[in-house]
């Protein structure tokens, strides 16, 4: 008696690979890009293909969990974090420009709030360098980062600003300007913004 075995079976392509923020794994992984087709299968050799792509998605090698081509969007975690250093570089600088791009005080806080964002050997000639580049418009890097951010990330990166402008006196109203604006521009509400501040300035008056 001949045994006739056939049936189908799915078979995937890998497109593409590189790395992508897993949302089950919660960080940095490889993936795979990957798209299916099915085949025609007899004595388990696959002999034909006889369905066009299908199941195309993005996987993750580490906890093999599918997804969209859309998780694919979403930044890295290294990604979000160069992101956002650029943005409190950016900002920090026009801090420094809007009122007190000489003095030294304003300068150490505003190096040692970049290198807590995760530079240590950012000094006081790498911000000049920055204060040299840093365009004057970075509302576009403001917007990108702001659709990123969580509120706390936001209000972190007022508070710094805040500080960098307290740190020889109280706030002008070009630095309060750059301040708000910035709050406005990631997202912020203005009574939001405007408690952030407010908060700053009282703890560095205690
Ligand atoms: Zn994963």
């Amino acid at each position: 008696m001949l045994l006739l075995v056939w049936g189908f079976k799915v078979f995937y392509k890998v497109l593409d690979t590189g790395t992508f923020f897993c949302p089950r794994c919660g960080g940095d992984r490889a993936f795979e890009h990957r798209v299916g087709k099915k085949w025609f299968r007899l004595y388990w050799i696959p002999l034909f293909p006889c369905s066009g792509p299908i199941n195309e998605h993005v996987r993750c090698t580490t906890c093999q969990g599918m997804y969209t081509l859309q998780a694919l969007n979403h930044p890295t975690s290294n990604q979000l974090s160069s992101l956002l250093l650029d943005g409190v570089r950016g900002v920090l600088v026009h801090v420094l420009r809007a009122g007190s791009i000489q003095s030294p005080g304003p300068r150490e806080i505003a190096v040692s709030e970049i290198q807590a964002h995760g530079l240590p050997g950012y000094d006081d000639a790498s911000l000049q360098a920055d204060l040299d580049v840093v365009p004057g418009d970075i509302s576009g890097l403001l917007t990108n980062l702001g659709g990123q951010l969580a509120g706390p990330g936001k209000e972190d990166l007022l508070r710094a600003a805040v500080r960098v402008a307290l740190a020889d006196g109280p706030l002008t109203d070009l630095e309060r300007n750059v301040v708000n604006s910035t709050g406005a521009i990631l997202g912020m509400t203005q009574a939001h913004a405007l408690g952030v501040i407010a908060m700053t300035e009282q703890s560095a008056q205690r």
